[in-house]
């Protein structure tokens, strides 16, 4: 069987399965589901297996030349096209000219000749009707495979010519498996990470394991926001600015020090208001939370909770997030309701 390395998404397993084991493939596929939630992983799996030249079942032979060029990452059957760096959009040109030079020749050692898209949502409405066109006509061999976080951006007419295989959030127990074979795995894996936290942050989707775990930075700046957060409620203005370095709008990689926060602060209500030994998240934390949950009080924490997650959920959208991430931060150091 294909996917056997991969954890989860079993539905998805079998239905993939099946289609490799009676040969009958698509010429398009659309892999959707939310970023991290392992799209490129399982799209990348099917594709091996889909130009395997020697495949028994729905198994890859690992043997054959295809299976040994993918390996190396060097198989000339596979085009994988993505937006370029800092690009929000995927040009027309690239996919209808890339597409369809790599569509027109036929398979050098492959059974199958495939256009990985990734972020595929990035195509405008001009470069998802040139890809139309290969959808219409696809040559026997070719096979065209989309990634997509959200199904909202794209074409009807793209969506109802492609099989579209939807990833599912995982279960805790199978995020808490990968992430006891990742603390197996390796010494050098943020070993202050506990299951809980993981589960937590990791809300059903496995690229977000990969994210804490292999990042000692983010075990570190959640140290400090620690520490800030009292300074912080204080309206200290110095405590402010070293708090919006932590969160790094510009590097868009704000995701874990956003969580920390809110769950910090949901933790120092839960003290707060149940006692000092309620189960919490960040019980490494417990101390300082229930010190915090103590100078702040319940009422201020849920109003400060309802700010950041404003701010957080418009972020994404927001020209200036920086001023926005400011502003909320000024908020917090306000003691009257009156700044919520
Ligand atoms: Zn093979």
């Amino acid at each position: 069987m294909a996917f056997e390395n991969l954890l989860g998404q079993n539905e998805l397993k079998d239905k993939l399965n099946r289609v490799l084991e009676t040969g009958k493939l698509g010429h398009a596929y659309m892999f959707t589901g939310e970023r991290g939630i392992g799209k490129k992983t399982f799209a990348r799996e099917f594709v091996a297996a889909a130009m395997c030249t020697n495949r028994t079942g729905s198994k890859r032979c690992c043997r054959c030349k295809s299976c040994t060029l993918l390996e190396s990452d060097n198989n000339s059957d596979l085009l994988v096209i993505s937006a370029d760096d800092g690009k929000s959009v995927i040009s027309v040109d690239r996919i209808r000219d890339d597409i369809r030079e790599a569509v027109s020749k036929a398979p050098n050692f492959s059974a199958k000749r495939v256009v990985i898209v990734e972020q595929a949502e990035k195509m405008n409405e001009a470069a998802q009707n040139a890809l139309l066109k290969t959808f219409e006509e696809p040559p026997e061999y070719a096979m065209i495979i989309l990634l997509c976080d959200s199904l909202l951006q794209m074409l009807e007419t793209i969506k109802s010519r492609a099989v579209i295989v939807e990833l599912k959030r995982n279960t805790d127990g199978e995020i808490l498996e990968k992430y006891r074979k990742k603390r197996e795995e390796s010494t050098h894996l943020a070993q202050d990470v506990t299951p809980e936290l993981v589960c937590s942050y990791a809300d059903g989707i496995m690229g977000r394991i990969d994210e804490i775990m292999n990042d000692g930075d983010a075990m570190e700046s959640r140290k400090r926001l620690s520490e800030l957060l009292p300074g912080l409620f204080e309206g200290n203005i110095e405590v402010k600015n070293r708090v919006m370095e932590l969160i790094d709008v510009k590097s868009k990689k704000y995701d874990f020090i956003f969580f920390s926060m809110i769950s910090f602060i949901r933790d120092a209500m839960v003290l707060a208001r149940f006692g000092m030994r309620t189960k919490i998240i960040n019980a490494d934390y417990r101390d300082a939370l229930h010190a915090l949950g103590g100078s702040v009080g319940y009422y201020r924490l849920k109003d400060a909770l309802g700010v950041i997650d404003a701010c957080y959920k418009n972020l994404a959208q927001n020209a200036n997030g920086e001023l926005a991430v400011d502003n909320m931060l000024i908020k917090l150091g306000m003691r009257t309701a009156s700044g919520y």
